[in-house]
């Protein structure tokens, strides 16, 4: 057989040759949204590949982007990789330290940025020596006003220098193809250098039936962000297979969202469940006419646990499946991926739900494994959790700067840091990160468990549990909860709803209401925060304490 090597820039060439009209939407900003298609994107691509090289661009050369999800982002995820070349895409939600920290770290020698970030980019360049041109975002006349210690520069007048008949270069599969880092809610953020090989892999199972089961007959509305873990691959894979590409931009507004799958007919969505409680908050408000004329049939959920809840209202509400999937930054990030089994068939949807609350069976390319606290790797089925443990052609080997190998063990596992167990049908269930699980008395309750359990009550929108220090169980559970705008509940009536649900042991010892609660740059729930927050928290339960 030929090996020919996996590369980024043929999956966009693909695009252009076999899906050349299907349509690319960006809005850019609420006023603007941009329709192009596979074919522009490759032009362009190319063009932002040769202009770049003009400037001096070399192989593996690090260009970082601060962005949201629009044409002009997708442009540099094919064009600076394609070029052999490093994109590394940076959470602009991040402290300006924390991005500094990463920008310096990995060496990056161009900035490509969104207005919106024009200000931010503005503090740190005086800080950034290793930046040798930053790139506005935008047409020439909507240019910003910058002082900066190093050129500014026109995305489109770049793109205009640029030759759209540029040859890609052959490249080794092996060679680095992007960058994120991982967001450090504990420590400094880690990089991750993923390859072509890696990300041609990864989109094969993206397009698989019993991956995300993308196609050419879908419509994507790419509602997570391209800055976190390569838009789960989507973008490479929406070429792989020519898939239509809907990018909502900066607004993820439940009204945004829902008019752009009404407008751009979109069958397949992508998100993390705070997006989806703000849409549904939007949903849930409109009247019933007014939700029906949607083509939405599925919806990947990751990135934290998908509540059983909105599981259900995709279901009931718009006819649509969630497909739960497990990953992290470090696993590209598939890893888990929650389609169902012939035997789940026939379920009555409430288990169905419960199959689907799940984070999903190992797809090939990706070996799960769960080790007890001694390394003994439990069986599929066995009682008990321990710390899942993963390994495959898209899994880290070493973080950005390190020793290869360095990230694993001697069987060459990726520990995950994530708690979980796997079931006899080989479903993975995370109970919670190793950091976050809660210690009763020498057992532990899974704090994830309890979240979905609360947010299930139609009064709450948000919810945490957290272990609070307990003078005789060590640890005790303490929900704090967000209530839905306008309607009210009390501490008894929630722990009445959960009382049936959980065993009675698990059931958290006090309820807090709070307005808000504390995110990580990646939508996650900020447990730190939460501990810290709530360290002097007493129980009613701790006797000794009260
Ligand atoms: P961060 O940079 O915030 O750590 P990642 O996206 O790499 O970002 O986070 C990966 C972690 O997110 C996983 O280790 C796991 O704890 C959590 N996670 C991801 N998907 C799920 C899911 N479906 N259910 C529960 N937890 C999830």
């Amino acid at each position: 057989m030929q090996s020919r090597s996996l590369q980024i820039s043929s999956l966009l060439e693909h695009a252009a040759l076999h899906h050349p009209s299907v349509e690319i939407v960006s809005h850019v900003n609420a006023q603007t949204c941009v329709r192009s298609t596979w074919q522009d994107v490759a032009r362009r691509a190319r063009r932002l590949a040769s202009g770049l090289q003009a400037r001096g661009l070399e192989p593996g050369t690090r260009v970082a982007t601060l962005a949201w999800n629009t044409h002009r982002h997708l442009e540099l995820y094919f064009g600076v990789s394609g070029a052999g070349s490093i994109l590394h895409t940076v959470n602009p939600r991040l402290f300006p330290d924390q991005i500094r920290y990463i920008l310096t770290h990995a060496g990056d020698e161009y900035l490509f940025f969104d207005l919106a970030f024009a200000d931010l980019v503005a503090e740190l360049a005086p800080s950034l020596p290793h930046v040798k041109a930053f790139v506005a975002l935008c047409a020439p006349q909507d240019m910003p006003v910058l002082s900066l210690p190093r050129p500014l520069l026109n995305y489109e007048e770049l793109l205009a220098l640029g030759d759209e008949d540029y040859a890609w270069p052959a490249l080794p599969e092996d060679t680095a193809s992007s960058l994120c880092y991982t967001s450090g809610t504990t420590g400094n953020p880690k990089g991750v250098l993923y390859s072509h090989r890696s990300t041609v892999l990864h989109s094969w199972t993206a397009c698989a039936t019993d991956g995300l089961g993308l196609g050419a007959r879908d419509s994507v509305l790419l509602a997570v962000p391209m800055f976190h873990v390569n838009a789960w691959g989507v973008p490479y894979a929406a070429a792989m297979c020519g898939a239509k590409l809907v990018l909502p931009g900066p607004d993820l507004s439940g009204e945004r969202l829902f008019a752009h799958m009404k407008d751009e007919g979109c069958t397949l969505s992508l998100g993390v469940p705070t997006v989806w409680l703000g849409f549904f908050q939007y949903l849930e408000s409109l009247p019933e006419a007014a939700r029906a004329g949607l083509r939405l049939n599925r919806v990947v959920i990751g990135g934290s646990a998908a509540p059983r809840a909105i599981i259900e209202k995709f279901e009931r509400l718009l006819g649509a499946y969630v497909i739960q999937a497990w990953g992290m930054t470090e696993t590209s990030p598939l890893a888990t991926i929650g389609n169902l089994l012939p035997a789940h068939e026939t379920l009555a949807l409430a288990q169905r739900f419960d199959v689907q609350a799940r984070q999903g069976r190992a797809i090939f390319g990706v070996e799960v494994a769960v080790f007890d606290e001694d390394g003994r790797r439990l069986k599929s089925g066995e009682p008990g959790s321990g710390e899942l443990k993963v390994r495959g052609p898209w899994v880290v080997s070493a973080y950005y700067g390190n020793e290869p190998g360095s990230a694993l063990d001697a069987q060459g596992w990726f520990s995950t840091g994530d708690v979980a167990r796997i079931d006899t049908e080989g479903y993975v269930q995370i109970t919670d990160r190793s950091k976050d699980v809660i210690k009763s008395g020498g057992e532990w309750i899974s704090s994830i468990d309890l979240e979905n359990l609360a947010v299930g009550h139609p009064a709450v929108k948000e919810a945490a549990v957290i272990g609070v220090r307990h003078e005789k169980w060590q640890e005790r559970p303490l929900l704090i909860v967000v209530p839905k705008d306008g309607a009210t509940i009390t501490a008894q009536e929630l722990l009445a709803y959960m009382k049936d649900r959980v065993a009675r042991w698990w059931m958290p010892d006090d309820v807090v209401f709070v307005d808000a609660l504390p995110h990580t740059a990646t939508g996650k729930l900020l447990k730190t925060r939460l501990r810290e927050q709530f360290a002097d928290h007493r129980l009613p339960t701790d006797a000794l304490q009260a």
